[in-house]
């Protein structure tokens, strides 16, 4: 995997995570895109606010690096709540996430990120707790335990999921909110590394800027990293602004295709043409061609390959698009002679 278009890769760096950090909009107003979705968060703030009560509790879903943790902090600064911020995985057993949820102030919110792989046993715990704000726990030990009821302060639980194929439905169910992101267009990209590049202090002329815009799968964290990468080139082999041409040679020299797709968008588009003469074919079929579980690839990978017509969906599998043999430098055995 190409690191620089791996949208996950700078979650745990820690300078990178620091500068990602930095670069992370804090408000409605700083966040560009996802329109539909920002439209209606606003309301629901707003009406939240006015009540005085806690947001309904809200999930995210959608491919990586496309905001979700980025709006879950948004949502406490306008909510002018706490957030504290954990994810599936860490969360082993019910103590510890009812530490965290006694420790909520009223209306704090409660960020989840990868909801999805919560132990069923820790996700039948945070039902009452997201349902009635009460919590059953366990005190003392031997024959004097016991379990005593704990009411909670009200409080928003804000889960972030890539996989919502995943999600039970008992807890997909108990969301009062749930939005899907989308990929950003490369217009919005280039915004977003506008306002970065006047963050990180780098001049960057608007032609280099939709150049990594394109180059970025349509996601802002990609885009954010390859920024950080080219303004590298910039400095060095370069006078410190980013233009066109120092934008084109940072980006070859790190390899990133020409069209921001990572390796296993090439490796899925390769084994439909290569191992299925161009599809269709079936997406189990697919799976196991690349290794990768159907719902990854139908969660992660294809939405993208849709959007920019590398890939169709019909009803009887997966096609590529004439685009696509282009893009691999093949030729459509089907278009031969005909
Ligand atoms: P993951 O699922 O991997 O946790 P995520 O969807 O939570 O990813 P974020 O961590 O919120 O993604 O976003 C990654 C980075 O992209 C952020 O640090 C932020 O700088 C930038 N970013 C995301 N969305 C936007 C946006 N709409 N406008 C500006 N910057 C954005």
């Amino acid at each position: 995997m190409n690191e620089h278009l791996d949208p996950t890769t700078n979650r745990y760096n820690s300078e990178e995570f620091d500068l990602e950090k930095k670069l992370r909009p804090l408000s409605f107003d700083d966040f560009a895109g996802q329109d539909h979705v920002l439209e209606n968060l606003k309301i629901f703030v707003a009406a939240a606010n006015q009540r005085n009560e806690a947001l309904d509790h809200t999930l995210f879903h959608g491919p990586p690096g496309l905001g979700k943790t980025t709006l879950a902090n948004i949502l406490a600064n306008e909510l002018e709540v706490g957030i504290k911020i954990t994810s599936g995985p860490v969360l082993d057993k019910p103590g510890d996430l009812a530490g965290l949820l006694t420790n909520l102030e009223e209306r704090d919110v409660l960020f989840i990120d990868e909801i999805h792989r919560l132990s069923p046993i820790v996700e039948e715990y945070l039902y009452s707790a997201m349902e009635d704000f009460k919590i059953d726990i366990m005190i003392e030990s031997g024959p004097n335990a016991r379990t005593v009821q704990i009411n909670l302060n009200p409080f928003t639980l804000i889960g972030a999921t890539t996989r919502s194929g995943l999600l039970t439905s008992p807890m997909r169910a108990r969301f009062g909110i749930s939005s899907r992101l989308q990929y950003y267009s490369t217009e919005l990209l280039a915004t977003i590394i506008e306002r970065s590049a006047v963050i990180l202090k780098v001049p960057i002329q608007i032609n280099a800027a939709i150049e990594i815009a394109r180059r970025s799968r349509g996601t802002p964290r990609i885009a954010n990293a390859l920024l950080r990468r080219v303004r590298d080139f910039a400095q060095i082999k370069g006078n410190g602004t980013i233009d066109l041409e120092i934008a084109q040679y940072g980006l070859n020299a790190l390899n990133v295709d020409a069209n921001g797709l990572d390796e296993m968008d090439n490796k899925i588009l390769t084994a439909i043409i290569s191992k299925f003469k161009g599809g269709p074919v079936g997406i189990s079929t697919l799976a196991t061609a690349v290794s990768e579980s159907a719902e990854t690839i139908e969660e992660v990978y294809e939405p993208f390959l849709i959007q920019e017509g590398f890939l169709m969906r019909t009803p009887r599998g997966r096609e590529v698009t004439e685009k696509t043999y282009k893009h691999l430098g093949k030729v459509n055995p089907n278009l031969q002679g005909g």
